[in-house]
C-alpha cells in the first residue's frame, strides 16, 4: 500500500528536532518545554512530546502536529508547510498523485518559483554577461570573495525593460503574477510593465529556510550619471516578502545566533556578507527599515543578546531609538558597536582588517554606557541646564529597564555624574514616561502576536483543560464534577467526562485513554493526546483547590452567557410589549444574578 507524504513526513522527522530549529527547547522528564513563539510569555508553556509527536501551549492552547506548527510559525497553507517539511524530510513529493501536485501547487507556491527562476537568471547574468562581470568584478574588489558570491546567490540584473520579465513569461508565469512577486513595475502611463532591477547588483533576500522571497539592487561602478540615482533600490512588500518581518541572512546565522547566544545586527546586505565571510556568521540585517517588533519577536528565539552595529547617530536617530527601547522593554541585553566614524561601515572595516573587527564587537559597550557617553558628550554635566538636557536623555532609557537591580545601578550612576540626590532622580523618574516605545508598542500590538486569551471562548477552553489535566492525573478529582456541574462544560469535554465517569469499575484512567483514543475521530484524538500531554506536566499544590476555583470562573461564564441571552429575549419582549414575557424574563434575570 502507498504510504501518503503525510505518514512518510512524520515518519522520517522528529518533531523535537523542527521545533527546535525555531525555538530554544529544554528537557524536562520526557518532555520538552520552551517558550511559546505564539503568544507573549515568561514562564515557558509551551511543550513538545516526541512519545507522541505533537506539541501544545497551555498558555494560549494552541497545538498540534509538525504540519500545524509549521502552517503557525511561517504563517503558510498545508500544502505550503508540506512542502517545507518534505524538503527537510528528504521526501519526494513529485512522485504522488497528481492530487498533491494539485495542492501545492497554489498562488504562493507560483511565487515562490517566480522568486527562485529570477534568483537565478540574476546569477546566470553575473557570470555570462559582459556588463555582468563587470559587476562581479566590482563585488570581488569590494572583497566579497567568490565562495560568497556563491553562497548568497548574488547576481545582475541586465539593463533592459524586459529582460527579466520576457525571461518568465517563457516560462509561463503572467506579467500580473511578476507583479505580484515584485520584480516588475507596471508603468502608469503606457499601462505596461518593466523589469524593476536594471543594470544592478542583485542581492536575493530569504526566508528562513532559504527561499528566496524578495530581491535587493544596488548600483555600482560610476557609469551612472544619473544624480538622483538611488544606491539601494528593495522589491515592495509582495504575499512572501514583508521587510518589517525579514532579518536577511538569519536562514544562515539562525543556527550560530543560537550557539553564540548573541546576535550581531547590522544595516546592509554587505555588511552581513562580509561578516559571515569572516567568521562572524552570528550576524544578520534589517534591511531598509528600523527594527520592528516581528524582528525581536523572531530573534528572540535564537537568543535575547544583541550587538547593533548601525553607522548612523543612534542617539539622534528616532526610528533607530523606537527600536531599541522596544528590544529594551522586551528584556533584550543590548551592547553597541562604536563605528569609528560615521558612514564607515562593517563591510569596509573587515575588507581592511578582520581583526579591527572582532576588536570593535568586543568592545561593544552596553546600551546604557553608550547613551551615558552620547548625552555626556552632548552637554555639560556641571551646569543646570546640562544636567535637565542628560537626564531627558537618560530617565526615559533608565526607565525602560525591566530589572528593578538592573535599573537601580543606572540610578546610582546617573546621580553620582550629575552630582544630585538619588532621591531626586527617582522623583523625576517617575514623572518620565518611556514614550516612543509604548507608542510603537501599542501600534504594533494590535496585529502583533501576543494573544492572551481575551475572548471567552479560549479563556474556557483553557480553564477546562486544566480541569480535566488535574482529573487524567489524579482520577480521584473525577468525583469533584457532580451532574449538575456538566453543563458549565463544552460538549466536547462533557462527552469526554460523561465515557469516563460512565465506567467506574475501570480504575486506570489511561487504559480508558487509551480505549477512546482508538476509537476517536481526528479532532478528539488531538484533544485527548494534548490532555494527556498536560496531565504529564501539570503540577500543582492543591489540585483540588485549583479545579474548584476553575469550576467557580466556569460556572459565573456559564451565567454570563445565559443573562446576555436574557436580555436579548428581553428587547425583544419589550419591543413586542409583551408584559407577561418581561415578567418571566426579568424573574430569570434576578434569580441567575444572585448565582454571580
Ligand atoms: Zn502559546
Amino acid at each position: 500500500m502507498l504510504t501518503s507524504p503525510i505518514e512518510d513526513i512524520k515518519n522520517k522527522l522528529d518533531i523535537v528536532e523542527v521545533i527546535g530549529g525555531y525555538i530554544k527547547l529544554k528537557k524536562t522528564g520526557i518532555n520538552y518545554r520552551g517558550l511559546c513563539p505564539f503568544h507573549s510569555e515568561k514562564k515557558p508553556s509551551f511543550f513538545v512530546s516526541p512519545t507522541r509527536q505533537i506539541w501544545h501551549c497551555f498558555g494560549c492552547s494552541k497545538g498540534g502536529d509538525i504540519f500545524g506548527f509549521i502552517k503557525e510559525i511561517e504563517g503558510v497553507e498545508f500544502g505550503d508547510a508540506l512542502r517545507i517539511l518534505a524538503q527537510k524530510a528528504g521526501v519526494e513529493l513529485k512522485k504522488q498523485s497528481s492530487k498533491w501536485q494539485a495542492e501545492l501547487k497554489t498562488a504562493r507556491q507560483r511565487l515562490y518559483d517566480i522568486c527562485e527562476l529570477s534568483c537565478r537568471f540574476f546569477e546566470k547574468q553575473l557570470e555570462g554577461s559582459s556588463p555582468g562581470k563587470e559587476a562581479k568584478k566590482y563585488l570581488l574588489k569590494r572583497g566579497i570573495n567568490e565562495g560568497s558570491i556563491k553562497k548568497w546567490r548574488l547576481g545582475y540584473g541586465p539593463d533592459t525593460w524586459q529582460g527579466l520579465s520576457d525571461f518568465l513569461v517563457g516560462k509561463g508565469y503572467t506579467r500580473e503574477e511578476i507583479e505580484k512577486a515584485g520584480l516588475v513595475v507596471k508603468s502608469e502611463s503606457s499601462q505596461s510593465f518593466y523589469d524593476r532591477f536594471r543594470g544592478r547588483i542583485i542581492f536575493p533576500v530569504f526566508d528562513l529556510n532559504s527561499q528566496v522571497v524578495g530581491f535587493g539592487g544596488r548600483v555600482f561602478g560610476t557609469g551612472n550619471k544619473e544624480e538622483e540615482i538611488v544606491k539601494y533600490i528593495n522589491i515592495p512588500q509582495t504575499l512572501l516578502y514583508d521587510k518589517s518581518r525579514i532579518l536577511y541572512g538569519l536562514n544562515n546565522a539562525k543556527v550560530e545566533i543560537r550557539k553564540r547566544n548573541e546576535c550581531i545586527l547590522v544595516e546592509g546586505y554587505t555588511d552581513v556578507i562580509m561578516s559571515s565571510q569572516a567568521g562572524f556568521e552570528n550576524t544578520v540585517a534589517v534591511a531598509g527599515t528600523a527594527l520592528t517588533p516581528f524582528h525581536l519577536n523572531i530573534l528572540k528565539r535564537y537568543s535575547e543578546n544583541l550587538i547593533l552595529a548601525f553607522d548612523m547617530d543612534i542617539a539622534g536617530d528616532t526610528a533607530t531609538k523606537k527600536g531599541i527601547g522596544l528590544a529594551q522593554e522586551r528584556g533584550f541585553g543590548i551592547k553597541v558597536i562604536k563605528m569609528p566614524s560615521q558612514g564607515s561601515d562593517p563591510a569596509d572595516i573587515i575588507l581592511k582588517n578582520t581583526k579591527d573587527w572582532e576588536k570593535d564587537i568586543k568592545e561593544a559597550q552596553s546600551i546604557l554606557e553608550f547613551y551615558f557617553n552620547s548625552a555626556f558628550s552632548s552637554f555639560d554635566g556641571k551646569v543646570p541646564e546640562g544636567k535637565k538636557e542628560i537626564g531627558k536623555i537618560i530617565l526615559p532609557v533608565i526607565k525602560r529597564i525591566p530589572n528593578k537591580i538592573e535599573q537601580s545601578h543606572w540610578i546610582q550612576e546617573l546621580a553620582k555624574r550629575l552630582a544630585v540626590r538619588e532621591e531626586d532622580i527617582f522623583e523625576e523618574l517617575k514623572k518620565t514616561k518611556p514614550a516612543l516605545a509604548d507608542e510603537v508598542s501599542e501600534r504594533a500590538g494590535n496585529s502583533l502576536t501576543p494573544k492572551t486569551p481575551k475572548n471567552s471562548e479560549e479563556r474556557k477552553q483553557i480553564l477546562e483543560e486544566k480541569i480535566l489535566s488535574l482529573i487524567l492525573k489524579e482520577p480521584e478529582n473525577l468525583s469533584l464534577i457532580s451532574e449538575d456541574r456538566l453543563p458549565f462544560f463544552s460538549e466536547k469535554s462533557q462527552q469526554f467526562l460523561k465515557e469516563i465517569k460512565g465506567q467506574p469499575e475501570e480504575k486506570d484512567l489511561k487504559t480508558i485513554l487509551a480505549k477512546l483514543e482508538k476509537k476517536a475521530d481526528k479532532e478528539l484524538k488531538n484533544f485527548l493526546s494534548a490532555l494527556s500531554l498536560r496531565a504529564e506536566v501539570e503540577y500543582e499544590e492543591d489540585p483540588e483547590e485549583e479545579i474548584q476555583l476553575c469550576l467557580t470562573e466556569l460556572k459565573s461564564m456559564e451565567v454570563k452567557n445565559k443573562l446576555k441571552e436574557i436580555s436579548e429575549e428581553l428587547k425583544i419582549a419589550e419591543e413586542n410589549q409583551d408584559k407577561k414575557g418581561i415578567d418571566d424574563l426579568m424573574k430569570k434575570f434576578n434569580k441567575l444574578t444572585r448565582e454571580l
